[in-house]
């Protein structure tokens, strides 16, 4: 059919929607919605069209109302799923930031559940009837835990640091290493971050080596902090040194000066016991004097997306007057969730088992690959071949920029697929309800069990099956 032709034979919006199949979609889902799809699809088969310069002799579409009719309701169905969902993380990253970071505790998630659909105290003192503060709920908790005089928790912890920079150095001094000038992702970037908050900036040091003589030369009377930046998403190894925690919260006690340091993760739990390597937990910055810290609540913690701030009193109440503290503030579902997850840490054992990253990153090789083993054997029965199908040791990561060099030994299922491409089949599985996400690695897809919930093995099985069957399908 030539190109006239066949615009001509593009149906009217009218007579399309009296098409059986949309008349059905009509009764199911608004008219507007409906009416939308049907005029997009149509313009866009038009505008195709129109700017074809090929071939007309390839033209290969059919435009009968029916079949439209079919296009518009996938369209239409797909329009009216939640965007934002939940999925199944099988990639074996642990904190995933593109997959929301922490999945909360269930009894996070009830607390959230409870204050979301109803009225609250968030600000309200019960005891005394009177306005209370949002922070109460969570102040005194974080203080018991880290040992802390005060704390303040704010939307992130990319905020916390800028709250903190503008509360205490505004127009003034920091100071601050070459090599902890660090870059976390999604264009949070020291210099930036300081620069924005009104602090000027001067680094010390090199690259690779910084001495506490290079900080204590850079001192002046407009010095107001001196930071110290974790260097979570990366190591600086060879010929190094780094100034110490002690040795800087020395000359800042010295000067008067106080030591902020950003800590990300900020771990309340030693994991050095669970055979992790060594990072500082925030008791332990602040035992060492430090007058600051900075952490976030979706990393390490386990919690919701926040920043705490804790440390001396005095400086935490400067930092709540701060006026940007209003616009960096948390809400309820923030606090609800937080204040869960803290009190599952008054007992180790508690917050290891229900905290879901804790757990995740704790999980014995045994549990692995016992957890591995019982998913195999049903994928070898279910869904496809053992030529396919292999159960090895591999590795996964912590992510969210904490122990970047760590590899956590694990157990995973590669799918090596012979009828069709793994790229096509992992598309598929990002299109299920819920979708599945793997990782892919050289023509195979690799499901990792570290990160699957309870439960979710089967919910794995199950989808990856319908998947396949359906790039089966396609074959035919
Ligand atoms: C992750 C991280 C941040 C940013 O924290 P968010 O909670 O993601 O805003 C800042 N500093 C360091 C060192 C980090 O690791």
């Amino acid at each position: 059919m030539n190109k006239q032709a066949l615009l001509r034979s593009l149906p009217a919006v009218d007579k399309l929607l009296k098409e059986q199949t949309l008349q059905k979609l009509l009764e199911e889902f608004p008219r507007k919605l409906v009416i939308k799809e049907t005029q997009e699809l149509l313009e866009q088969y038009r505008h195709y069209l129109l700017s074809f310069a090929g071939d007309e002799q390839d033209f290969s579409f059919n435009f009968s109302s029916a079949a439209l009719a079919e296009e518009i309701t996938s369209k239409v169905r797909e329009k009216n799923n939640m965007s934002l969902r939940r999925v199944i993380n099988a990639t074996g990253t642990i904190i995933h930031t593109n997959l929301g970071r922490a999945p909360l505790a269930k009894k996070a998630e009830e607390a959230l559940l409870s204050v979301s659909s109803g009225y609250s105290n968030l600000e309200l003192s019960l005891e005394k009837g009177e306005r209370g503060s949002r922070q109460s709920h969570v102040e005194n908790l974080l203080c018991d835990l880290t040992g802390a005089e005060g704390a303040v928790v704010v939307n992130n912890n990319a905020a916390a640091v800028f709250l903190v920079l503008q509360a205490l150095a505004f127009g003034k001094e920091i100071i601050i290493s070459r090599g902890e000038l660090v870059e976390i992702g999604g264009s949070f970037r020291m210099p930036d971050v300081m620069s924005s908050s009104g602090v000027y900036m001067k680094e010390v040091g090199t690259t690779n080596k910084c001495y506490i003589s290079d900080y204590e030369e850079a001192i002046t009377d407009q010095t107001s902090v001196l930071l110290k930046v974790h260097t979570s998403n990366y190591r600086i190894v060879g010929f190094t040194k780094e100034v110490n925690r002690s040795e800087l919260v020395e000359l800042g006690q010295k000067a008067g000066i106080p030591v902020v340091e950003d800590l990300g993760s900020g771990s309340l739990i030693n994991l050095e016991k669970y055979g992790l390597s060594p990072e500082p937990t925030v008791q332990e910055c602040l035992q060492q004097g430090v007058s600051l810290v900075t952490f976030s609540g979706d990393k390490l913690l386990g919690g919701p997306q926040a920043g705490i701030i804790a440390g001396k009193k005095e400086l935490v109440n400067k930092i709540k007057r701060n006026q940007i503290a209003r616009a960096l503030r948390v809400d309820k579902f923030t606090v609800a969730a937080l204040e869960a997850t803290l009190r599952l840490y008054w007992d180790e054992e508690q917050a290891i088992n229900e905290i879901p990253v804790l757990s995740m990153l704790t999980h014995s090789e045994s549990q692995l690959k016992n957890k591995a083993h019982k998913l195999y054997n049903q994928l070898v029965k279910e869904v496809a071949s053992a030529k396919e199908l292999t159960l090895i040791k591999d590795s996964s990561t912590v992510g969210g920029g904490a122990f970047p060099l760590e590899e956590l030994s694990t157990y995973v299922i590669k799918f090596n697929p012979s009828q069709f491409s793994s790229t096509s089949l992992a598309k598929r599985l990002r299109q299920m309800t819920p979708p599945v996400l793997g990782r892919i690695h050289q023509d195979a897809l690799y499901f990792d069990v570290r990160t699957l919930l309870e439960g979710e093995e089967f919910v794995l099985a199950e989808k990856l099956q319908e998947a396949v069957q359906e790039e089966l399908k396609d074959l035919w």
